[in-house]
């Protein structure tokens, strides 16, 4: 109590501050009486609460109160701010606190009590950026993110008070998570003061040096910018327009950013005027006379005002040569390109607009996405390519979520992760000893589909192991494989016994026993490196090795291969077809062909996916071609056989195709062809030279090595979206005479 008493006029005087700029912002009584009520209620619920500085604890909700006042948001978000932490450090219910003050007040509040939950310590770059994607996707109204950035500025105010390793702690935070996050939002005012609040705690001999520099200069300085601004304001009168205009001083931060960056500590660099001007044309008219009165600097000017920035952030930036040849950086800006750049989203929230939040909100979003609309189709016009990924980047992750551990640890998963999803995350062997999850502090299931936000504690035991049934539920295809992984490891015997099967089953009863009894199987192990012939079938039976690739393997090595040996060196048509017209291949794939002679046609390269039919030819095998393929249209069916790709080959092998391409010619296109073939990284195997057809437009024959179908009909598509191509097909050769025979 005598805390309270010591302390008491202080709070009378926050408490009076504040209602001095609800009244000046001519709020109804009605609203004042909504914040008085409020704050009572936040009163009596901290109570006694005593802060680390030994101030009675009411002073902080009430400062965040104050700040937020000055940025004119509306009334739920004030009263919401003097009771952001009741849920979290009080004993007041959610409940009581929708009777009290309504569902919308409870709502913000819930909202910042859920961000508290966690610590955004972050490590790596990777994890601050997922912490501002949660913050994003967990704080769905915005006012939330205004009250929590609120609370870690005045946080930031009273640091002092704190132990110096949690100084430097929360001040790490808030340059790594807080700044980054207000300046997604276009909140300059926060982002600006956070920085430079940090700054102070995470490098104080560079703080103090600037700070130093920027007053020992200071009546100088205002001074000259002084006069200045005096020319620049006569002049813009002159023309008829009102104008504001101030000189400013940047940030210690950015200024220290900048020493850092070009290494110069001239004071003088640290010059700027901000002009705000009526109307979006004075900005231009404006910039004239500036321009008129001194000497631009040639490369820095910016025009935002055409080409807004992803946080919608407009301004005209100019660097002017001013008197003395000290360089001044000049911005130009109407009120309401101002209000944007140091509030953002905050600038729809002004209490006039009240009622109107809604329709404000969606003028927004329709800026907004009219602005991502102009990003994409400016692209290449864009100089800055962070900046455009930055505002295309805004909607993706919408198919993730974010997880944390019981300790503030941020995982993010795909949406429709699971427990089992988040486990194998953290670690297989979390995984693979998982029997249960708390959710929020709550037993859920395995199943349970996770939420954005969700505090997840996965139980385990040791004797416990992953059950097929996970598959059935499971997101990620990396916990997929990772079960599936734990089954090949534990799982061996049954894998080995299936895996025998297969092989007996691929092979007849009779070859098999024989292989097991000569030892075939070990020579095939030891061949293929592997530890034992227990480990042939193991992997026959994950499917590593098919039985196909079994029969072929035991082919190579000189088995089984005999008959069709001795079939070949007869090579009449008739004694090549007999092998291939037995049952087992007579609608063979290609990989089945493998023991057989086979080529593939070069007049008409067939590729995976194409039709093909087989050609038996004297002395070559089989000659696969395309179904359509002229030279095969009229030749004798005893000669065909019907063959099928049969998926395997795509992954196993490479096909030559030829393409031909007609374009613009122009010095330097050949290279520019052969440079998307090279980022596509596929192997160019022969480019045949140009022949102009007239006299701008030329053909260029090139051959490539590609994996399949997919990736032909890619590269096609790439070649033909270059500006100077008119067409690309695939090269069909004219008939051979062979083919005709
Ligand atoms: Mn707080």
């Amino acid at each position: 109590m005598s805390r309270l008493s010591e302390y008491k006029g202080e709070i009378n005087e926050l408490i009076n501050s504040l209602l001095a700029i609800l009244q000046a912002q001519e709020r109804s009584p009605e609203e004042v009486n909504r914040v008085k009520n409020a704050y009572e209620i936040a009163n009596s619920a901290h109570k006694e609460q005593i802060r680390k500085s030994g101030h009675p604890y009411i002073i902080h909700p009430l400062n965040v109160a104050i700040i937020l006042a000055n940025l004119s948001v509306d009334i739920p978000t004030l009263c919401a701010a003097l009771l952001h932490d009741v849920l979290e450090d009080t004993e007041v219910s959610s409940e009581e606190l929708i009777e009290m003050l309504g569902t919308e007040v409870c709502e913000l509040v819930k909202g910042v009590t859920k961000l508290s939950k966690f610590t955004f310590l972050s490590k790596r770059e990777e994890q601050a950026e997922n912490f501002r994607k949660f913050f994003l996707a967990i704080a769905q109204d915005v006012r939330v993110v205004l009250i929590k950035l609120a609370d870690r500025m005045h946080n930031m105010q009273t640091l002092e008070y704190l132990p110096e390793y949690k100084q430097q702690e929360t001040a790490k935070e808030t340059m790594e998570i807080f700044a980054p996050l207000a300046n997604r939002f276009g909140l300059n005012f926060f982002k600006w003061r956070l920085e430079d609040l940090s700054f102070k705690f995470l490098e104080p001999e560079s703080y103090e040096q600037i700070h130093s520099m920027v007053n020992e200069n200071r009546s100088y300085r205002e001074n000259y910018l002084n006069g200045l601004k005096e020319a620049l304001e006569e002049k813009i009168k002159e023309h008829q327009m009102l104008a504001e205009v101030t000189g400013r001083v940047k940030h210690f931060y950015s200024i220290h950013n900048k020493i850092k960056r070009i290494g110069s500590d001239d004071i003088f660099d640290l010059l700027a005027i901000r002009v705000i001007v009526e109307k979006e044309r004075h900005c231009y008219e404006v910039l004239g006379i500036v321009h008129d009165l001194f000497q631009p600097l040639p490369g820095r000017f910016k025009d935002y005002v055409a080409l807004p920035k992803s946080n919608m952030y407009q301004s005209l930036h100019t660097t002017v040569i001013g008197p003395e040849k000290r360089l001044v950086e000049i911005q130009i800006r109407t009120q309401d390109m101002h209000n944007i750049a140091e509030f953002g989203l905050a600038a729809h929230w002004k209490y006039k607009e009240l009622g109107k939040s809604v329709s404000a909100l969606s003028k927004y979003d329709a800026r907004l996405s009219s602005l991502k609309q102009k990003l994409i189709e400016m692209q290449d016009e864009i100089p800055d390519a962070d900046e455009y990924k930055k505002a295309i980047q805004i909607d993706i992750f919408t198919d993730e979520i974010f997880v944390f551990t019981p300790k503030g640890d941020l995982f993010c998963l795909p949406r429709g992760s699971t427990p089992i999803d988040f486990a194998y995350h953290v670690h297989s062997k979390v995984g693979d000893h998982c029997v249960g999850a708390k959710i929020n502090e709550r037993i859920g299931t395995l199943q349970n589909k996770l939420k954005n936000g969700d505090i997840l504690e996965i139980i385990t035991n040791k004797n416990s192991h992953p059950s097929m049934d996970w598959l059935g539920f499971v997101q990620s295809s990396s916990t997929r494989s990772k079960i599936k992984q734990w089954f090949k490891k534990n799982r061996s015997d049954e894998y080995i016994k299936y895996g025998q099967s297969i092989a007996s089953e691929s092979l007849t009863k009779s070859t098999y026993e024989e292989f097991l009894k000569t030892g075939v199987l070990r020579k095939l192990s030891e061949q293929m490196g592997l530890n034992s012939e227990n480990e042939i079938f193991f992997r026959i039976g994950t499917g590593e090795i098919s039985g196909k690739q079994l029969i072929g393997r035991l082919k190579n090595l000189g088995y089984l291969q005999k008959e069709v040996i001795e079939e070949e060196k007869e090579s009449t048509i008739e004694e090549i077809q007999k092998p291939i017209r037995t049952k087992k291949f007579a609608k063979g794939s290609v990989a089945e062909l493998k023991s057989f002679v086979h080529t593939f046609a070069k007049c008409c390269q067939p590729i995976p996916k194409e039709d093909i039919k087989g050609v038996i030819s004297v002395g070559r095998g089989i000659v696969i071609h395309r179904t359509d393929c002229l030279n095969i249209q009229n030749l004798d069916n005893k000669r065909l056989i019907d063959i099928s790709w049969d998926g395997t080959d795509e992954s196993t092998q490479k096909f030559a195709v030829t393409l031909d391409i007609e374009f613009i010619d122009r010095i330097g296109i050949t290279r520019d062809i052969l440079d998307k073939i090279a980022n596509e990284k596929i192997n160019v195997l022969d480019v045949r030279g140009s022949r102009k057809t007239n006299k701008q437009i030329a053909l260029l024959k090139i051959s490539v090595e590609i994996s399949g179908y997919e990736c032909m009909h890619k590269l096609i598509k790439t070649i033909s979206d270059m500006s100077d191509v008119i067409h690309v097909q695939r090269y069909s050769a004219p008939i051979s005479k062979r083919g005709k025979k």
